[in-house]
């Protein structure tokens, strides 16, 4: 018999995670290791040591620990905006008509707006374990930026933004949030770092990219005593911190015996979505349960469903390791025309791996359509979804309308990462409709990809 499920599941404030999960440890084909470019050889903690705080570069090459005890501090900063609740989308149900079960797990819940503040909190708090005076970082649609200035605030770190220039200026006010925790948020490409100066001698108009973003970060970084880089996606701790969004999901699922058939989250760079499913597909990975897993990314940049499985660069100045990955190549730069997030070139290793074994799939939809699930459902649900969240909105409607077809009651989580106040130039776009679809050619990918590093025995 089934229990009457309430709108919100909400957890009391112990059942928090005090450990993170490592899904790694669960694989059988480990992640390939991330590659030094200079040497060809799998970077080392040494290698990493100038570039990341050491306790982080821990838990990225650690593929054996299966949990990671959470600081008590990170536990404790956790409690002001954890745990965040599994809302049962009735209403929504309800507009489709359909007989599936919708399930969202919120984590706009916080004023950053969005889950990047669940890594960003740990992130600081090793820096500052660490001694450091302060860290690097990019933001492209400004989430990660924020959040990491409310918690370098928090532990008293300086904190320098690279903000890509196209959102620097389409979000004036998230950098106000960034200034009013802190930061100092320069627009990349700038002037301030070589690869800046480098890539706007080449590329004067750019509108800037992540990749871009990312190299002048991590040249600030080495080149600043008492300071290190962090990032806030791609990363396996990064997707580790992410853990709790899914050790919660699961506890509450849990308390009401509700089995999910589907699970879906939007990909960028994949610290979400790998932190929602984490824990399921490591029971399909101990083959305990079975579960559909669905990656959406924006067809505008189509990392998993057009992208190729190679070694690759995380940035565009071609500077960080070589990671193996579903990439369009690091040269690769969305249409500026894409207004939502998940602009990354490439994607985790960890999920990328997945997607490669076949316990992950994915899915590329046009932000047309994005932007009409995030209209449905904030008219029902009431909350307005960020564009990134917008893309696994998107799927979990079309998986509940096709449940509309067939008549099977699927029960379906997504993850609606956080929400839209400042993307509300790509909402009016939208409500005007000069919103239109770029997708970039089967030409341009090509090229793009012919550009690969080519490393010696990595053929
Ligand atoms: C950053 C961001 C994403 C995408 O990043 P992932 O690392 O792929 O999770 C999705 N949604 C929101 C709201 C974000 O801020």
């Amino acid at each position: 018999m089934e229990t009457k499920i309430p709108y919100k599941i909400y957890l009391a404030e112990n059942e928090i995670p005090t450990q993170w999960y490592n899904v790694r440890a669960d694989m059988t084909n480990k992640p390939a290791p991330l590659i030094n470019p200079a040497t060809g050889k799998p970077l080392t903690h040494d290698d990493l040591a100038p570039i990341f705080c050491t306790e982080l570069n821990k838990q990225e090459l650690d593929n054996d620990t299966k949990w990671f005890d959470i600081p008590e501090e990170i536990v404790n900063f956790y409690k002001m905006y954890r745990p965040s609740p599994l809302v049962r989308a009735y209403f929504l149900e309800k507009a489709l008509d359909t007989p599936a079960k919708i399930y969202y797990k919120f984590e706009g819940n916080n004023t950053s707006g969005s889950h990047k503040l669940n890594s960003a909190i740990a992130q600081a708090y090793y820096a500052k374990k660490q001694g450091l005076k302060g860290v690097t970082t990019e933001t492209g649609a400004g989430q990660w930026g924020t959040a990491l200035s409310m918690a370098c605030s928090y532990f008293g770190l300086d904190c320098q933004v690279f903000m890509v220039k196209c959102s620097y200026e389409q979000k004036p006010f998230r950098r106000e949030v960034m200034r009013t925790y802190g930061a100092n948020v320069t627009p990349s490409p700038s002037n301030t770092t070589n690869i800046g100066r480098k890539i706007l001698a080449e590329h004067p108009d750019t509108t800037g990219s992540l990749g871009c973003a990312i190299s002048e970060a991590v040249e600030a970084a080495v080149s600043q005593e008492g300071y290190r880089y962090v990032l806030g996606s791609v990363l396996n701790q990064v997707l580790l911190h992410q853990t709790v969004i899914g050790l919660e999901t699961k506890t509450a699922l849990d308390k009401y015996g509700i089995k999910p058939d589907i699970i879906i989250g939007c990909a960028g760079g994949g610290s979400n979505l790998g932190g929602l499913v984490s824990p399921f597909v490591g029971e399909k990975l101990r083959g305990e349960a079975d579960y559909q897993i669905i990656a959406v990314e924006p067809a505008s940049c189509p990392s998993f469903t057009r992208g190729k499985f190679a070694y690759d660069f995380c940035d565009t100045g071609m500077i960080c390791p070589l990671a193996k990955m579903y990439t369009l190549g690091s040269q690769f730069i969305p249409s500026a025309n894409h207004a939502g997030g998940l602009r990354f070139h490439g994607m985790s290793t960890t999920l990328s791996q997945l997607y490669h074994d076949g316990l992950i799939e994915a899915r590329a939809v046009e932000q047309t359509s994005v932007f009409a699930a995030a209209e449905q459902f904030a008219r029902v649900e009431g909350i307005l979804p960020a564009p990134e969240s917008s893309h696994a909105i998107r799927v979990a409607i079309d998986e509940a309308l096709r449940c509309k077809e067939t008549g099977e009651e699927k029960t379906i989580v997504f993850g609606l990462t956080g929400t839209g106040y400042f993307d509300l130039v790509a909402y009016e776009q939208f409500n005007n409709k000069t919103m239109s679809d770029v997708i970039p050619t089967d030409e341009q990918i090509a090229e793009s990809l012919a550009k690969l590093p080519k490393v010696p025995g990595l053929e």
